[in-house]
Parts: structure tokens; C-alpha cells; sequence
């Protein structure tokens, strides 16, 4: 979502004159977007600044904005320990970044702007076009959670769940489309608790899917509690969303769920699953884990441990529990780091021994990749398949933004490598 902001900001900018440099010692003013999900984010932003006053040691200052979720959480110690940030914006603000740019050139004030404007938001957000012209682009559709997961700062630095209309979104995946977009990836922190006016996601994915030259949709990130039939059925019925589902599930332990307020239970997880596998026999899923988190017990951590085996996540993301001040998991007793570190350790093995056999399991397959660029300096195209699969591939055509068949030959942890399938070579891209 970091990224999809920093675009809607480079948008904004531009009404001013600014516009993006990738030389960082000519920049007149550094927007530093930040995340505020993992441990340590503060520390980042100080590292950050300290490397930018370096750069300028002997230039004119350029103007330092500090944006995204540290802004909102942190924004008054930032302003008051590190003189250098002219000003910090919350996510939920960042439409007014132009008067804090000109407000900043004029030497006024200090800026800690972190109110939860959402609507007014999204309001001047869609009187601007979305530049962005990457094949595969990210559109935010939903902001905020109403869930308070006991681990997670999102409720407090993105504010209640937020829908965007209906119409604003449709009207901003076809302008992606028009800038040469061939892949959109909806997002919100939970996407699939989506609803404006009683229009749920599954409508947009249908409405979005009309869009003739997109190829490929893709949704992030759902939470299991808002898994409606009719977005289970969407997944046999839309035939551009793609069969990779990333559903958070963090334990495999109903206890554990109950103690981080997740509001379900292991087995109603593992019914969706069945579900989507019912309606989509191909869908495959990837998860995000918390190991070790307080109160996990062997069998608790055993009962996760099961879930991968039995689920096969093709990808998991997953941590060792680290608490996030404010949130109500910051003041329990943690879980012993040797064990904690021992369990994640176990854990990963798991789940690259599943991600292994499923990489292998494609060697020798063909599958569809849609290209989003040439790797500078090679004959080699980047592109991703059904599964989000990185797939890499050597042509003398140009394939950036084309969708081919590829007979994959070999692969490491990250990357498939094959080759394009000839008669396809012809082939137009679009869906
Ligand atoms: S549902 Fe997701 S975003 Fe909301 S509190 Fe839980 S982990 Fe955070």
C-alpha cells in the first residue's frame, strides 16, 4: 500500500512542479514513506534522515517529510528528536502534502499533520489521473481496520475500515489500463471487508474484470472473518482473478487465535479453504505467520506446524512475535527467545520443504507468465505467473507487457527459469 501511496503522492507533487529524481543528491525535497508493521521502523527513519544530512552536509537543505504509519505514530518525537524532518504526515493525510511543500519553502512552521481525513482523502485523490504505467499496478479500494488484533498497530495508524466508491475505483483501474496496465492488484489492510453501499468486492471484481485489455486481477489482503460466498463463488466465476490466495491465518492454534483476537477458529479457516478449493480446484494459497506468540505453547506451535502440512502453502511469511507499543499484545509475557528462535527455525524448514516440493513439482510444466520488464543489461524478460511465481525467461523479442506460455526448465528458491513456448511467440497479449 506504501508503494500505491507514494505514487498518488508523486501525482499530487506534480501539481506544484516537483517531480521524481532517482539522484538522490539533486532531490529539493525527500519524501520518506514508512511502515510502521515491523520492529525497529523508528530507528530506520533516524538511520534515513542521517544518510540524507550527509548527502546535503555542504548543500542547501532539501525539505524532509516523514509520511506513512511511523508519521502517525511516532510524529511528535520524530519532530521534537531529529531537528532535520520539517514535517510528519499520517497515511490518512498525505492529500495536503502540496501546502506542506509550499508552507516548508516559505520557512513557516513545523508540520505534524496525523488526523484520520479518509474521505477528503480519497476526495482529492480522484480529481488527479493515476500516472502510474506499471503492467502490473496496485490500487488501494479499502484503508483501515475495525479488527484490533491484539499484535497490530494498523487500526491506530491507518484508522476504521474505509471503503472507497464504487465508481472511483472503476474509473481508476481504467485509466491504469489505459497508462498499459495489464495486472491490477486491489489492496486494503482488509481488502475483502470491502463495502460501498452494499457493493462488495465481489462486484468489483466482476466490474473490473469488464475492463477489456486487463488481463490479470489479484486481491490482497483478505481476513478470514470476511469470507462471503459470494467472493468464494467470484473465484470460479471471474476469470481474470488470479488462482493464488494470500489469506493471513498467523497460528494454527484456535487457542492462540482467541488470545490474538482473530475472531475465528482453525476449523472455520480451514472450511474456507475446502470452500474456494471446491469452487476452484486449481486455487492455491500463501499465508502470514506469528511464531512464538505469547502463550504458544508445544502444542500450540505443533497445531501450526500441522496447518502448513496440511494446507501447503506455496509461500508464508513468518516472524517471531515482536511487540508494537500501544497495542494491547505489547505488555504480555513473551515467549522465551531460544525457544521462540528454535520454533521459527523449525518452522521455516517446514515451509521451504513444502515450497521446495511445489517449485520442483514445476520443472518440466508449462505456465503462463505475463512479462513486466527487461532485467537491464540482458536479453532477459521478468514476469510472474498464475501463482505470482517470479519467472525469467531469455528473448530477443521485446515481451514487456505480453502474456506467453513458458516451459519452465529449472529453479532456485525465488525464481523459475524456462523458455517461451514458440507458437506462441505471435501471440497477442491481451485476455
Ligand atoms: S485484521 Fe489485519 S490489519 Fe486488522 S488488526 Fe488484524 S492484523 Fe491488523
Amino acid at each position: 500500500m506504501n508503494e500505491y501511496d507514494s505514487n498518488r503522492i508523486l501525482d499530487l507533487t506534480k501539481k506544484i512542479n516537483y517531480t521524481s529524481t532517482k539522484n538522490i543528491e539533486e532531490a529539493d525535497c525527500y519524501v520518506l514513506n514508512t511502515c510502521h508493521i515491523r520492529e525497529k521502523a523508528t530507528d530506520k527513519v533516524y538511520h534515513e534522515v542521517g544518510r540524507v544530512k550527509k548527502t546535503f552536509r555542504y548543500k542547501k537543505k532539501p525539505i524532509v517529510l516523514i509520511v506513512g504509519c511511523v508519521a502517525q505514530a511516532e510524529g511528535d518525537i520524530l519532530l521534537q528528536k531529529e531537528n532535520y524532518i520539517d514535517a510528519v504526515v499520517g497515511p490518512q493525510s498525505y492529500h495536503a502534502i502540496n501546502k506542506i511543500i509550499l508552507n516548508t519553502e516559505n520557512k513557516r512552521t513545523k508540520i505534524n499533520l496525523t488526523e484520520f481525513q479518509v474521505i477528503e482523502k480519497f476526495d482529492q485523490l480522484n480529481l488527479i489521473k493515476n500516472s502510474n504505467s506499471n503492467i502490473s499496478s496496485f490500487l488501494t479500494i479499502q484503508e483501515g481496520c475495525d479488527k484490533f488484533c491484539k499484535f497490530c498497530v494498523v487500526p491506530y495508524t491507518r484508522g476504521p475500515e474505509y471503503s472507497r466508491s464504487f465508481s472511483s475505483i472503476i474509473s481508476e483501474a481504467k485509466q491504469l489500463v489505459d497508462n498499459g496496465s495489464k495486472e491490477i492488484i486491489l489492496l486494503g489492510q482488509n481488502v475483502n471487508a470491502y463495502n460501498f453501499k452494499n457493493k462488495r468486492l465481489s462486484d468489483l471484481l466482476y466490474s473490473i474484470s469488464e475492463i477489456r485489455d486487463l488481463a490479470r486481477i489479484r486481491y490482497t489482503t483478505s481476513h478470514p472473518k470476511d469470507f462471503t460466498d459470494d467472493l468464494i463463488e467470484a473465484h470460479n466465476q471471474c476469470k481474470k482473478l488470479m488462482p493464488l490466495l494470500h489469506l493471513p491465518v498467523q497460528s494454527g492454534s484456535t487457542k492462540i487465535l482467541k488470545n490474538m483476537n482473530r475472531g475465528h477458529t482453525i476449523e472455520e479457516y480451514l472450511e474456507i479453504i475446502e470452500k474456494l478449493k471446491g469452487e476452484k480446484p486449481s486455487i492455491k494459497f500463501s499465508s502470514d505467520f506469528i511464531i512464538a506468540y505469547p502463550s504458544e505453547n508445544q502444542d500450540d506451535f505443533e497445531k501450526t506446524l500441522s496447518l502448513m502440512k496440511k494446507v501447503q502453502f506455496i509461500n508464508s511469511y513468518s516472524f517471531i512475535f515482536s511487540s508494537r507499543p500501544g497495542t494491547p499484545a505489547a505488555n504480555l509475557k513473551k515467549i522465551d527467545t531460544t525457544i521462540a528462535k528454535e520454533r521459527l527455525s523449525i518452522f521455516q524448514k517446514v515451509a521451504d520443504e513444502v515450497k521446495k516440493e511445489y517449485r520442483k513439482g514445476l520443472v518440466n510444466v508449462t505456465v503462463n507468465v505475463l512479462f513486466e520488464n527487461k532485467v537491464r543489461d540482458t536479453n532477459e524478460y521478468f514476469g510472474r505467473d498464475e501463482y505470482f511465481n517470479s519467472v525469467i525467461v531469455n528473448s530477443n523479442e521485446n515481451l514487456a507487457g505480453k502474456i506467453r506460455n513458458v516451459k519452465i526448465d529449472k529453479c532456485n528458491h525465488n525464481t523459475l527459469f524456462g523458455k517461451v513456448i514458440l507458437e506462441d511467440r505471435q501471440k497477442d497479449c491481451a485476455a
